[in-house]
C-alpha cells in the first residue's frame, strides 16, 4: 500500500508568528503512523524556523520552490544545499503558478527533481491543464507530456520516490474541484505513463497527489480513488483544524 500524502501549500501567505503558532496547534496531532504522512509547505523566510518547530514530530516542512544549482551567482535564489542544510525534507516543483508567473518549464523542473535528488530531497513535481486545454482534450497528452519531461533521467529509485501533483489549473483556488472520477482518470493515466517510461514497479511506487479546492469536504471521496494517493491542498490547509482534518482523511 501506498503511503498517503497530505501537503499543505501556504502558497505566499502568513507571518512567522502564524506561521509557528500553525505548527505548534498540529505537530502534536498529525497521526504517527504508516498511512498518512503530512507536510507543509511554507515560504522560504519560515523554513529555518519551521524546522525547528517541527523538530520531533511527524510534520514535514517543504519548500514551495528551489533553484537548481547548488551555489553562484543567482541573486535571489535558494538552492537545494541550502534547503537540505536547515533540514527541509521535501520540495514543491512546477507548481503551475510558477510555471504561469515565474517562467518555470519543463525542462527546468527535469533540472530541479535531479537537483532535489542529489541533496536529499523528496520533490513534489507539480503538472496539470488550463480549462481550455482541457475543453479542447488535450488533458492527457500535455500531463504525459509534462510527466515524462518532468521525470527524465531520473533512476527508477528516485522516480519511486517521487510525489507527482496532479492539478487542473481551473480547480486551483477557484472552488471547482474536479469530480473524483475526472481527477482518478488522469491519475490513473499519470500511472500508466511512468508504467511506460519507467517500469511497472516505479508506477506502482510513486505517489500520485490531486490538488485544486481539495477540502474536508470531499477530501474522503478524493482519497477513496484508485489511483489518488494523497492531496497538495492551498486554501483548506491556512487553517490548523482544517489541514488536520485533511491528514486524519488519510489516515
Ligand atoms: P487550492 O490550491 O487548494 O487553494 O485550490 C491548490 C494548489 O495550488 O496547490
Amino acid at each position: 500500500m501506498r503511503k498517503k500524502v497530505i501537503a499543505g501549500n501556504w502558497k505566499m501567505n502568513k507571518v512567522l508568528a502564524e506561521a509557528e503558532q500553525f505548527i505548534a496547534d498540529t505537530k502534536n496531532s498529525v497521526p504517527a503512523n504508516d498511512k498518512v504522512e503530512s507536510v507543509v509547505c511554507a515560504p522560504f523566510v519560515y523554513l529555518a524556523a519551521l524546522v525547528d518547530k517541527a523538530a520531533g514530530s511527524d510534520v514535514k516542512i517543504a519548500a514551495q520552490n528551489m533553484h537548481f544549482e547548488d551555489d553562484g551567482a543567482f541573486t535571489g535564489e535558494v538552492s537545494p544545499v541550502m534547503l537540505k542544510d536547515i533540514g527541509v525534507t521535501y520540495v514543491v516543483l512546477g507548481h503551475s503558478e510558477r510555471r504561469e508567473y515565474f517562467a518555470e518549464t519543463d525542462e527546468t523542473v527535469n533540472k530541479k527533481a535531479h537537483a532535489a535528488f542529489n541533496h536529499g530531497l523528496t520533490p513534489i513535481v507539480c503538472v496539470g491543464e488550463t480549462l481550455e486545454q482541457r475543453e479542447s482534450n488535450e488533458t492527457m497528452t500535455l500531463v504525459e507530456d509534462q510527466v515524462k519531461k518532468a521525470l527524465a533521467g531520473l533512476s527508477e529509485a528516485q522516480v519511486k520516490e517521487t510525489i507527482i501533483a496532479y492539478e487542473p489549473i481551473w480547480a486551483i483556488g477557484t472552488g471547482k474541484t474536479a469530480t473524483s472520477e475526472q481527477a482518478n482518470e488522469v491519475c490513473t493515466h499519470i500511472r500508466k505513463v511512468v508504467a511506460e517510461a519507467v517500469s511497472a514497479d516505479a508506477a506502482e511506487a510513486v505517489r500520485i497527489q490531486y490538488g485544486g479546492s481539495v477540502k474536508p469536504a470531499n477530501v474522503d471521496e478524493l482519497l477513496s480513488q484508485s489511483d489518488i494517493d494523497g492531496a497538495l491542498v492551498g486554501g483548506a490547509s491556512l487553517e490548523a483544524d482544517s489541514f488536520l482534518k485533511l491528514v486524519e482523511a488519510g489516515a
